[in-house]
């Protein structure tokens, strides 16, 4: 078949290899103009998707990740509340990405192509882009446009996504930026400080070109506040351009006012060793949490993957995991020649909105445990 993937990110790439490796023809379509870089933290390493890459011949080393040993709980002292024993395998978002991209046909993505609406015909579907380049057709598209979907709110108009009550300023600083006596107890622990209405989390994940060696990796930290004031918010998510941002403010575009918030509440709420890392990072960035959930995850030769199917909160780890498992599954469901792609889809959809039930109900769990979001 011929398949067309809106959005060339983590689940738009996860589903164009998959696909591929299945022998489906495929072409991804990302607004970017050019390839995304440097834009994520950390993940947790996507066993489902290693697996299948290994079984189509793919070498994954480069999404290795560094492992954590121990989650450790500490106060606004710096002193340690809890110490357990924790194996976690985390890798960076842009090693994902990188491999993803690698082990892709060149001009699989095409960049600078927005996706601006899609028709069916007798052939199958119509895509048309903003901005110019000419209509393109396929067989299936498969929207992966992220968490503010506008393919999931053509087909289900009134759908859309809902702020949870609370933002994760975030930050990536490279562990060489400090003395390794100021950074000891942080390297291969994840470090949890929790305060009323906050929780600070920091790790280690691989440096930019994916090395692991110490001294080399970067500290990806994560500082989850509740923002109920319309103003403030209105505020944090408005670029040093100006621009009023949807849900986040990418590395380099926070303002200085936002920037001045942000080292000032560092300061005065988390302990020395975790302010120092917010104090070094250059460029710090900003997401509303939100929540998303498609009626379906598959409208006749349309199917969803990744944010644009449903939104996780992010204390669940598994959003790009649940993007890598969307992407095997879907490759398994289209794997054999149908008759009727359409009921195909439909299935697949039902099978995966039970399998991440559980994970759209354990985020608003785990939020509300740490006195995170609306109550
Ligand atoms: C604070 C926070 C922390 C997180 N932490 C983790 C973690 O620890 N572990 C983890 O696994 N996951 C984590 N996640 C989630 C993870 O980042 C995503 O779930 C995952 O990357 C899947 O994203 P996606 O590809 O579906 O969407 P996105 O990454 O949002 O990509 C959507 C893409 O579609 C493109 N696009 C949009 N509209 C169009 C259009 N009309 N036409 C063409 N292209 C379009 C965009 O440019 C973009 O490239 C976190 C998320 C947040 C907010």
């Amino acid at each position: 078949m011929k398949i067309a993937i809106a959005g060339g990110s983590i689940a738009g790439l996860a589903c164009a290899l998959t696909l591929t490796c299945t022998g489906h023809e495929v072409l991804v379509y990302e607004r970017s103009a050019a390839p995304l870089r440097g834009r994520g933290g950390g993940v947790v390493v996507l066993r489902r998707m290693l697996r299948f890459l290994e079984e189509h011949g793919h070498r994954t080393r480069e999404m290795l990740s560094v492992p954590t040993h121990r989650r450790r709980w500490i106060d606004i002292d710096g002193h340690v509340t809890r110490d357990d024993p924790e194996l976690l395998p985390f890798s960076s978002w842009d090693a994902v990405y990188r491999s993803l991209c690698s082990m892709l046909p060149p001009g699989a993505v095409h960049y600078g192509h927005t996706v601006a609406s899609v028709a069916e015909d007798a052939d199958g579907l119509e895509l048309r882009f903003a901005d110019g380049p000419p209509p393109a057709h396929a067989d299936i598209l498969i929207a992966a446009d992220g968490t503010g979907s506008r393919l999931r709110a053509m087909l289900f108009p009134g759908n859309a996504s809902s702020y949870a009550g609370y933002i994760a300023w975030r930050g990536l600083v490279n562990e060489s930026a400090f003395k390794r006596a100021d950074i000891a107890d942080l390297i291969e622990n994840m470090t949890l400080c929790r305060s009323q209405a906050e929780l600070f989390m920091t790790f280690l994940i691989p440096a930019l070109d994916g090395s692991l060696e110490p001294g080399t990796r970067r500290f990806n930290w994560l500082w989850y506040r509740n923002e109920s004031d319309a103003s403030s918010i209105n505020s944090f998510l408005t670029g040093r351009d100006g621009q009023r941002h949807n849900v986040s403010v990418a590395p380099g575009e926070l303002s200085a006012q936002s920037l001045a918030h942000l080292h000032r509440a560092a300061h005065d709420r988390l302990p020395r060793i975790l302010s120092q890392l917010v104090a070094a990072t250059d460029a710090p960035f900003l997401q509303a949490i939100s929540d998303a959930l498609s009626p379906s995850f598959a409208k006749g030769r349309i199917a969803l993957v990744g944010d644009a199917a449903c939104t996780l909160r992010p204390h669940t780890g598994s959003g790009t995991s649940k993007a890598a498992d969307d992407a095997a599954s879907l490759a398994q469901a289209l794997a054999e020649p149908a008759q009727n792609v359409v009921h195909v889809l439909a299935d697949w959809a039902t099978a995966r909105r039970a399998a991440v039930e559980p994970l759209l109900l354990k985020g608003p769990q785990l939020a509300q445990s740490f006195g995170l979001g609306s109550p």
